[in-house]
C-alpha cells in the first residue's frame, strides 16, 4: 500500500533501522522507543491488523514470534525477559494500520500496562 508507512519501510522507500529481514517479515527499531530495546516486527505483506489475520497467516505469525525472540536474544534481553505487544484498536493506542509486534525490553516493565 503506497500510503502505508510500514509498507514503505519494507520497500526501503522510508529509512528505518532494520535489524532483521525474513522471507515474510522485517524488524526495525521504533522511532519513539518506550524501552531501551523497542523493535517492531511487521509482515512484508500489508495486513492491517489482527482482524484481518486468519488461518492462512500461520506461517507469518510463527515467523513474527520467532523473529521477535531472535531479536530479543541478539539485543541481550531474552534471558532477563521482554514483552511482546500487539495494540488493537483505539483504546489500546494503535496508530499505524499495518500489523506490528512490539518487542520491548531492557528495563523492568510494569504490569498492568498504562
Ligand atoms: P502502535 O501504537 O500502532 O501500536 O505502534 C506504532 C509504533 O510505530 C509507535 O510506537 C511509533 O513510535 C512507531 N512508528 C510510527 N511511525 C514510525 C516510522 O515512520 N518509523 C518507525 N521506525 N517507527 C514508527
Ligand atoms: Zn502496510
Amino acid at each position: 500500500m503506497d500510503d502505508c508507512v510500514f509498507c514503505r519501510i519494507v520497500a526501503e522507500e522510508v529509512p528505518a533501522d532494520i535489524v532483521a529481514r525474513g522471507s515474510l517479515t522485517r524488524a526495525f527499531r521504533d522511532t519513539n522507543p518506550q524501552a531501551p530495546v523497542h523493535v517492531l516486527v511487521v509482515p512484508v505483506e500489508h495486513v492491517a491488523d489482527v482482524t484481518e489475520v486468519g488461518a492462512q497467516h500461520g506461517e507469518l505469525l510463527a515467523e513474527m514470534v520467532t523473529t521477535a525472540h531472535q531479536v530479543a536474544a541478539r539485543e541481550g534481553v531474552a534471558e532477563g525477559g521482554y514483552r511482546l505487544v500487539l495494540n488493537v484498536g483505539d483504546d489500546a493506542g494503535n496508530t499505524v494500520p499495518h500489523l506490528h509486534l512490539h518487542v520491548l525490553g531492557g528495563r523492568r516493565l510494569t504490569w498492568p500496562p498504562g
